[in-house]
């Protein structure tokens, strides 16, 4: 006997009885099934939430230039520029977490360090928060956080 399970909307909890996806994904017919469920909760969203319908569909068009657009190389920097910012835009819009400078530096006061080693450990995670984030090369500047360059060095501000 299959499950099903609660698939809520989280923007008018409006609840959505749907099959377990477990036993469907291993056959055809249940691949079929998954189709039908996604398609379901896109037209509710195209139905009810018009708004996050719309802004859904311009990330996809992203998307869909870069995977194309990858296949070529341009002389021209501004066109790579902007090939990068598309690319760190979805990258933004899929990663779901992200860890801020206080958590950070309440985390490194916990390991009891030196006095002046917090800071400079505190520094290092950051900078590693932002490796991995792409923070530091595309966010607004904000005092205290740290910027770093493609290699993780720490980014020099140039007159
Ligand atoms: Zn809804």
């Amino acid at each position: 006997m299959s499950l099903t399970y609660l698939t809520t909307c989280t923007l008018c909890n409006q609840r959505f009885t749907v099959p377990g996806l477990e036993d469907l994904v291993k056959t055809g017919v249940g691949q079929q099934q998954v189709g039908k469920i996604i398609q379901q909760l896109s037209e509710h969203v195209q139905k009810k939430h018009p708004k996050q319908f719309a802004e859904s569909l311009i990330p996809g068009l992203q998307l869909s230039g870069i995977l194309r657009l990858k296949h070529f190389h341009s002389d021209d920097p501004t066109a790579n520029q902007m090939q990068e910012w598309m690319r760190h835009q979805i990258h933004e819009m899929t990663r779901n977490r992200t860890v801020s400078d206080e958590k950070i530096r309440e985390q490194v006061h916990k390991l009891g360090l030196p006095e002046l080693e917090e800071p400079r450990v505190s520094t290092l995670i950051m900078e590693m928060r932002d490796i991995i984030e792409e923070r530091g090369k595309f966010a607004p500047k904000q005092p205290g956080t740290p910027a770093t360059d493609d290699n993780g060095q720490p980014k020099l501000d140039t007159p």
